[in-house]
């Protein structure tokens, strides 16, 4: 079996492990990326938070982003019937970007890692790794191209960033019981009639987030520039098939869903999607590890919580941003505080994200986003979350959100 050496082997293209490749590349480290899939591949996760422009800008990426024309977005549309919220981003507590990009993963994940290729890493698609042989300075990875030929990749240092494939906790046996219940999601494109927005009120720069008001079902509408919307229902199986019926295959459960919620008659082709329509499941994760001796885990790969809050990319970035100035300390032969500096910061922010998920399907987030005269200053600190700034700890709602959800869900008169 051929062997080759780098300094870092980075598992997975998708934004967690091109992030982390353009950082490391650009410090002047040998980088190889190996891809199981070709690009550009279908992703779900298209709507990204201000949050993750900001990481993105902190690696001189943001230029890339900007290029694509992609749709801008501002907030969030929340509807529950007839009441319709609209969260503004600029309105917010935390510094920084209130704005964002809806995005086309296909795309998105391509500019980024061809970034990373510019400034210098390798990256080779179709390329999937199999096994791992665990060393605090040499692991190897095994890798299998897509003619099932074997080669071997020894480096200084391996990230695992192969999203809910999760290799390395896989591997290592680091998976563990997810502590969120498991939901699903059925999802596709599709266009947005002519006059959408003028007829519907509908306003593209925001992700539209409709919540059922008897069954625990959600949908999302994110429209792109191209006059396509990612549209996508989200519940437990029970819930869906209390809505569904027990017997609707997946393209009925999308289409009965739709019909379910009055507000997305009109603006949307439901009749003609795009893309297949599509269902998936069982995607919550946790790890009870991020780090080990020569590695470490990053976006999806170690923890994945639910899309409600468009969290996933922003994340996954982080997570790469944290890692990368640990991963040149440790090349260039100095300390890196892998607990202090990576595992436990980035688990703070995906903490906050967790309390907020929480809250959102036990019907506390729903009590404060709709009612009618929430305080100004409280809801700017909830914006600043939702906008994905859940590292920054002036705010209370990171702080400690699950004391400050419940008060705040208890004063908009919900039950406990
Ligand atoms: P990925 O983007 O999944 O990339 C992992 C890569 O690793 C893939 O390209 C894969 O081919 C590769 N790989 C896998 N196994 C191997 C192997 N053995 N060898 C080599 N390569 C391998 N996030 C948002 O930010 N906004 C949203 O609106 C949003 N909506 C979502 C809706 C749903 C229904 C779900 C389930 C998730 C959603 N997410 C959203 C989450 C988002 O999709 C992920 O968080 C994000 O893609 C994670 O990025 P990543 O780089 O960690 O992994």
């Amino acid at each position: 079996m051929s062997e080759r050496e780098t300094d870092v082997a980075i598992i997975g293209a998708g934004p967690a492990g091109a992030v982390a490749a353009a950082l490391l590349a650009e410090a002047g480290h040998r980088v190889v990326v190996v891809e199981a899939a070709h690009f550009p591949r279908f992703s779900i996760g298209e709507s990204l938070l201000p949050q993750c422009l900001m990481d993105l800008e902190r690696a001189g990426l943001a230029d890339v982003i900007e290029r694509a024309g992609y749709q801008m977005k501002n907030g969030a549309r929340f509807v529950r019937g007839d009441q319709r919220v609209d969260i503004d981003f600029q309105d917010k507590s935390s510094e920084g970007t209130g704005q964002a990009w809806q995005v086309e993963r296909a795309d998105f994940d391509q500019r980024l890692i061809e970034a990373a290729g510019a400034r210098g890493a390798e990256v080779h698609f179709g390329q999937r790794v199999t096994a791992f042989e665990r060393h605090p300075t040499a692991p190897v990875l095994t890798i299998r191209d897509d003619q099932g030929t074997p080669w071997r990749l020894k480096a200084r240092f391996v990230l695992d960033a192969s999203g809910l494939a999760q290799v390395l906790a896989r591997l290592e046996g680091t998976l563990e019981e997810t502590h969120l219940t498991q939901r699903q999601a059925l999802y596709t494109h599709l266009s947005l009639k002519p006059d959408a927005c003028r007829l519907y009120d509908f306003d593209r720069t925001k992700i539209q987030i409709g919540l059922h008001a008897r069954a625990n079902v959600w949908y999302w509408v994110i429209p792109f520039a191209n006059g396509r919307a990612s549209t996508g229902f989200v519940g437990s199986s029970e819930a869906l098939t209390r809505l569904t019926g027990p017997d609707a295959d997946e393209t009925q459960g999308f289409q009965t869903c739709f019909k379910a919620f009055d507000e997305l008659d009109g603006w949307l082709d439901v009749e003609t999607p795009h893309r297949p329509i599509a269902a998936l499941g069982g995607y919550s994760r946790n790890v009870t590890t991020l780090t080990g001796p020569g590695y470490a885990i990053l976006g999806n790969a170690g923890e994945f919580l639910d899309p409600i809050f468009s969290s996933g990319v922003t994340i996954a970035v982080r997570s790469a941003c944290l890692a990368a100035p640990l991963v040149r300390a440790k090349l260039d032969g100095g300390d890196a505080d892998w607990q202090g500096d990576f595992e436990r910061p980035l688990r703070h922010g995906i903490d906050t994200f967790r309390a907020f998920v929480e809250a959102w399907y036990d019907g506390r987030l729903p009590a404060i986003i709709f009612h009618p005269e929430p305080p100004a200053y409280l809801r700017r600190m909830i914006s600043a979350v939702l906008a994905g700034y859940a590292w920054d700890n002036d705010n209370p709602f990171v702080s400690q959100p699950r004391r400050h959800l419940d008060t705040l869900a208890q004063l908009c008169g919900h039950a406990a």
